[in-house]
């Protein structure tokens, strides 16, 4: 595919979408409904639908039955860590594989022209983010996605929560699925702004932001505060009324639905005329810009009400400019 026909590609070979990202069209007045149904299909598709997919399967092959968890048990704790990272090494690991070791569709659609491979930097574990990133990935966040899990499963084992029932509740429940990725975003977005605060940022959240330029394995590369913080979105089916399978759904939306904002690429090349969109660029203009967009891409526009919102114009680099200065006079104005 050329990818010139969807974007522009500057003299350091980076490339750019022509289209500014925009937010759920419903949050557009006057509401334009053709556009509101034209956008339907791609809430779903693919990947919620993915996600969906995955929690019926782990669901049904992989959730131990409610007497085991009934008890807190390593059987059972490390064969939910199993299954999470087997999962993450081949879901994650194709995607590196294929766009990143062998780069099967070179650099085209690729935000940042260059591979984090060819940029050893010593802020990383071995000097390599791919090294770095997989370890924090296998050690830290999926064994803390984990403990999220087991926590949950065995609140609901024990009747601790309110477990609505399909039968009693299809409507609701319904509904409360079709919420989990709005849920997932005003989460996200609270602990994100959180740990942006400089403290915190410093302690926790530099160690995501090592990578400027990330790839599949920078998604799960986080700090253990971030680490938990972030699958820890899945405790809210605690509170609200709810049901295991629409918990495990919001959890495995976040952990497997991390790579979303890491691919690097604006789409993936399945086949020559087969793109896949992957909903990157929002987060990889965080990675770069590090004080924009720190939600997602615009389903709750958080940062569009906060004034943090970078749709990747010069419209949105120049709000960004501004903003900027803002801060460095007000900065300036307490130093004096
Ligand atoms: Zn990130
Ligand atoms: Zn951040």
């Amino acid at each position: 595919m050329d990818d010139l026909n969807y974007g522009t590609r500057n003299k350091r070979g980076d490339w750019a979408p022509k289209d500014r990202l925009e937010v759920a069209p419903w949050w557009y007045m006057p509401l334009n409904l053709p556009k509101v149904l034209a956008w339907i299909p791609g809430y779903l598709f693919p990947w919620n639908a993915f996600h969906m997919v995955t929690t019926l399967l782990y669901w049904a092959y992989v959730v131990p039955d409610m007497a085991t968890m009934k008890t807190l048990g390593w059987g059972w704790a490390l064969w939910l860590y199993a299954v999470n990272a087997a999962a993450i090494f081949v879901m994650y690991g194709s995607i590196e594989l294929f766009y990143y070791v062998k780069r099967k569709q070179g650099s085209r659609f690729k935000y940042n022209g260059k591979f984090p491979s060819e940029n050893p930097s010593d802020v990383f574990w071995f000097k390599s983010q791919n090294i770095d990133n997989f370890l924090r990935s296998f050690f830290i966040s999926i064994p803390l996605w984990t403990v999220v899990e087991v926590g949950m499963f065995y609140a609901f084992a024990n009747g601790y929560v309110p477990w609505l029932s399909w039968a009693d509740h299809p409507v609701y429940l319904a509904a409360l699925v079709l919420l989990c990725p709005a849920i997932h975003e005003v989460h996200f977005f609270c602990i994100h702004r959180l740990i942006h605060i400089p403290v915190f940022y410093k302690w926790i959240h530099s160690v995501h932001h090592n990578s400027i330029n990330p790839s599949p394995w920078s998604s799960l590369s986080m700090h253990p505060v971030e680490g938990f913080l972030y699958h820890a979105v899945a405790l809210w089916h605690l509170v609200i009324p709810s049901n295991p399978i629409i918990a495990l759904f919001q959890l495995n939306s976040a952990g497997f639905g991390a790579v979303n904002g890491h691919i690097g690429f604006d789409k993936l090349e399945l086949t020559e005329n087969t793109p896949l969109t992957t909903h990157a660029y929002a987060h990889y203009l965080h990675h770069k810009y590090f004080e924009v967009n720190y939600g997602g891409d615009g389903l709750i526009p958080l940062d569009k009400w906060f004034g943090s919102w970078h749709d990747g114009s010069k419209d949105g680099d120049a709000m960004m400019q501004a903003r900027f200065e803002k801060k460095k006079a007000r900065l300036n104005a307490k130093a004096q």
